[in-house]
């Protein structure tokens, strides 16, 4: 099979099983898995799969991800502003933004945690959360959970974004500790915890 096939008959199976193994696409496909994570790299890159531990998982546009809202608050997740955790049990938590993501991303370990997806706020491109950074106290209202939380894959685009809408621009650990103390301050928010 020529690499553009493999990673054809990649695509077909992710579709199909949703999250694979390495070691089984390379049982599958009949190539070294040296081979199976040089084609894979491709589809990690343009956002169509996501690397977990020991395997892969569909990024997807799935509406069965949605299905139930977000995992915290329940509200319906627009992928535009939607926040994706990758747990090392293979699962993958779905959440309205990234105000919701974070607090939830706050009560797992490191280890529960493979990978933290976001999207670039201007342009939608899936970026990693912990690489992402984060306007917060803008003007711009997305209608979502306060203190609202705005992730943009470069620091650029968003000193740009608060010279017209206003707010500061956070890393993800500082976006961390701001929403927390912001929450301890009483700012109203969609999620209580104790659902
Ligand atoms: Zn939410
Ligand atoms: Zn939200």
């Amino acid at each position: 099979m020529l690499p553009v096939e493999r990673r054809h008959r990649i695509k077909e199976l992710i579709q199909q099983f949703k999250s694979i193994k390495i070691s089984d696409l390379s049982t599958q496909l009949g190539v070294s898995e040296m081979t199976v994570h040089r084609d894979i790299k491709p589809l990690i890159e343009d956002g169509t799969i996501i690397k977990t531990f020991g395997g892969i998982s569909l990024a997807s546009n799935d509406q069965t991800v949605y299905q139930n809202g977000c995992k915290l608050c329940h509200r319906t997740v627009e992928d535009r502003m939607a926040y994706r955790l990758i747990l090392s049990n293979h699962q993958v938590e779905t959440f309205c933004c990234a105000h919701c993501g974070i607090l939830r991303h706050q009560q797992l370990s490191d280890e529960d945690v493979v990978q933290a997806i976001c999207h670039d706020f201007l342009t939608g491109t899936t970026t990693s959360a912990y690489h992402a950074v984060y306007v917060m106290d803008t003007s711009l209202d997305m209608q979502c959970c306060k203190p609202q939380v705005l992730p943009f894959q470069w620091g650029s685009h968003a000193e740009k974004f608060v010279t017209g809408f206003g707010g500061d621009v956070y890393s993800f650990n500082e976006a961390n500790e701001r929403l927390i103390s912001q929450m301890h301050t009483g700012a109203d928010c969609c999620s209580t915890g104790e659902e």
